[in-house]
């Protein structure tokens, strides 16, 4: 019958993408996205951001989610904005929710082929463990005491996945402003957050997983022959350099210092302006 999807096959159809951006990236970083990644999974991308802006709204077909949160970088107005996509998130009655900085190259085929491999029915957390050991915190009682917890935590900056099954467990710690006091007692930032709820709160494990990439690894050791199955990539400075993944073309790193257009151009070779491009 129409409509009707055997269980186990997952489409793109069945995620929602949550891209936290501000108003100063939205050209220098959002436009990237848009012209590579975005253009692959249009309908499920959702772009959090803390300014109205049209010409982007018209791109993403009103998917612009305008928080309300500050255009800050502090603990709260990132958690006002994680507390905004895991609203929306919820909201959309989809089967997986998947958060990204703008800085994140997404592939669209690998993500689908990583999350077609668990059952929507499990709870499930994936992402880049952002340590290798679980992070402690000081967690404050309602009697001002504190106590010390332990958990793991996917890094936000290599993007991270949840069920919805797992989701719904959250929402006591995380839904609406609860999201906001849940990161007050721990004071840590908002993929901390995530981790302490899902940990220590609802009982969940971080699933890690290594195709999830932030720019605070050498992008660099990352095989060129790999790249393509990567589920996230990244750029950014590390160390104080510059940390991009090694691709050689089609563009030059003066054409395309990010190395995104470069990397989108060998996933999809028929894309216009890659058939363009020096070369090819
Ligand atoms: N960001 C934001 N508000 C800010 C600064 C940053 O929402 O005031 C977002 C930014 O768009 C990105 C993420 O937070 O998606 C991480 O920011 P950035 O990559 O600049 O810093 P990092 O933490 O990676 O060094
Ligand atoms: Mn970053």
């Amino acid at each position: 019958p129409e409509g009707y999807r055997s269980e186990g096959s997952l489409t793109l159809g069945d995620i929602f993408i949550a891209v936290k951006t501000t108003k100063r990236f939205h050209q220098s970083r959002m436009e990237l996205l848009l012209d590579t990644w975005i253009s692959q999974a249009n309908k499920q991308t959702y772009i959090f951001t803390d300014e109205e802006d049209d010409a982007l709204k018209r791109r993403m077909g009103g998917r612009v989610i305008f928080t309300n949160c500050s255009a800050e970088h502090s603990h709260l107005a990132l958690s006002c904005k994680m507390a905004a996509e895991f609203d929306a998130f919820l909201a959309s009655g989809l089967s997986w929710f998947c958060h990204l900085d703008d800085d994140n190259y997404l592939n669209p085929g690998a993500l689908l082929k990583l999350l077609s491999s668990y059952a929507e029915t499990r709870d499930v957390y994936l992402g880049k463990p952002s340590l290798n050991r679980p992070i402690w915190a000081s967690e404050t009682l309602p009697n001002n005491q504190t106590k010390s917890v332990r958990f793991w935590f996917a890094t936000g900056g290599a993007g991270f996945c949840i069920s919805r099954k797992l989701a719904r467990k959250m929402v006591p710690w995380a839904s609406g402003r609860n999201f906001l006091s849940t990161s007050e007692l721990i004071r840590l930032p908002d993929d901390c957050t995530v981790g302490y709820i899902i940990e220590c709160k609802v009982g969940g494990q971080l699933i890690p997983n290594a195709l999830f990439h932030s720019h605070l690894e050498n992008l660099q050791l990352i095989p060129s022959s790999q790249l393509m199955q990567q589920v996230t990539l990244s750029y950014g400075v590390f160390e104080n350099k510059l940390n991009v993944i090694e691709l050689s073309g089609p563009f030059s790193p003066q054409e395309d210092p990010s190395r995104f257009r470069s990397l989108h151009c060998h996933l999809y070779p028929n894309t216009s302006w890659c058939l363009q491009a020096v070369g090819w």
